[in-house]
């Protein structure tokens, strides 16, 4: 099927629930996909994941780029045994850890393609699934007119540089400067953990394979209804992106809210976060207000298609799943 027809297929169905091999392959793949399922002498067709929703004139398209398991012990603040007793009676304990998703998120305005973020591109777990999950869309990364990087931490950039060059050829390139400073720094770099140097190499990898990035300083507009929320704290320059129009809205939050720890509670981190205060200072400012108002979330590594919304319940914080399948 030809990339056109597949695309103008995928925008004939109803906004929701989009499997990968269906749109690939068309309804007799879908129908021996299902049969394959049904037999339980072999695995289930493993399909690429894709939701939609609209936020106004914004489509929005959730794609992921696989999946890692953080081992108990990498949230400090928290004992290994109690992040596993909450996993557990969260019912997603794991024996190798918490289940991160990596999320990308597109934004399309019928004009223009703003992808956030990147992915780990197999530097982690099981990922590098996302240029699959554009090609179900029948798009190729060269199609992308901007990426916006939320942070320069290896699972959110990885898929810029993967193979040693620039994937998005055609793409604007926004990171905040103070993210960029940082992870450019040598003596920052000489001064970090192990587990954070494969981040710091992505990032002159970066810099260098894309001359057209844009170090962007605080809260700006990007694209009519698509701008910048500053939310240092997970590092020095981690932002938000922020879609708005006919009065509906939705935050891609990055990592400001992990799996089974958040939004609970703010003094319980992720390892990768080397200034624990900051990050806590975010989670505290930016919780309450999200309840308050209702905010609609998008998030890298919540459960697939990562959104949501942070409830108040009786003065506890939790992750209420948003509604996303047919609500149009
Ligand atoms: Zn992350």
């Amino acid at each position: 099927m030809p990339k056109l027809s597949r695309r103008a297929f995928a925008s004939a169905l109803p906004l929701g629930l989009l499997g990968g091999s269906l749109l690939g392959g068309g309804m007799i793949e879908g129908s021996s996909a299902l049969a394959a399922t049904q037999d339980t002498g072999k695995a289930p067709v493993s399909v690429t994941p894709l939701a939609q929703i609209r936020i106004g004139r914004f489509t929005v398209t959730a794609l992921t780029d696989g999946y890692a398991d953080m081992p108990y012990n990498y949230f400090p603040g928290r004992t290994a045994a109690e992040v596993e007793q909450a996993a557990v009676a969260q019912f997603t304990a794991r024996a190798s850890g918490v289940r991160f998703l990596f999320n990308q998120y597109l934004v399309e305005d019928g004009e223009r393609r703003i992808l956030i973020d990147a992915g780990a591109a197999g530097s982690i777990g099981q990922t590098g699934r996302l240029p699959q999950a554009l090609a179900a869309l029948g798009l190729q990364r060269d199609q992308i007119d901007a990426v916006i990087v939320t942070h320069m931490h290896q699972d959110h950039m990885g898929g810029l540089i993967l193979g040693g060059k620039n994937n998005y050829p055609n793409a604007e390139l926004y990171i905040d400067r103070r993210d960029v400073a940082h992870w450019i720094d040598p003596a920052k770099r000489n001064g970090a953990p192990d587990y954070l140097q494969t981040s710091f190499k992505m990032a002159d990898e970066v810099v260098r394979l894309y001359p057209r990035l844009q170090a962007i300083d605080g809260e700006r507009e990007i694209v009519p209804g698509v701008s910048i929320v500053d939310l240092t704290g997970h590092t020095p320059g981690h932002i938000g992106v922020r879609v708005e129009d006919g009065g509906q809205s939705l935050i891609m939050v990055s990592d400001m809210i992990f799996p089974v720890v958040h939004p609970g509670a703010t003094d319980v981190f992720f390892l990768f976060e080397q200034d624990p205060a900051a990050a806590k200072a975010m989670r505290d400012r930016f919780f309450p207000r999200a309840a308050s108002e209702g905010t609609l979330i998008a998030a890298t590594h919540m459960p697939f298609p990562g959104l949501g919304r942070v409830v108040a319940d009786r003065g506890q914080m939790r992750w209420q799943t948003a509604d996303w399948a047919l609500q149009n």
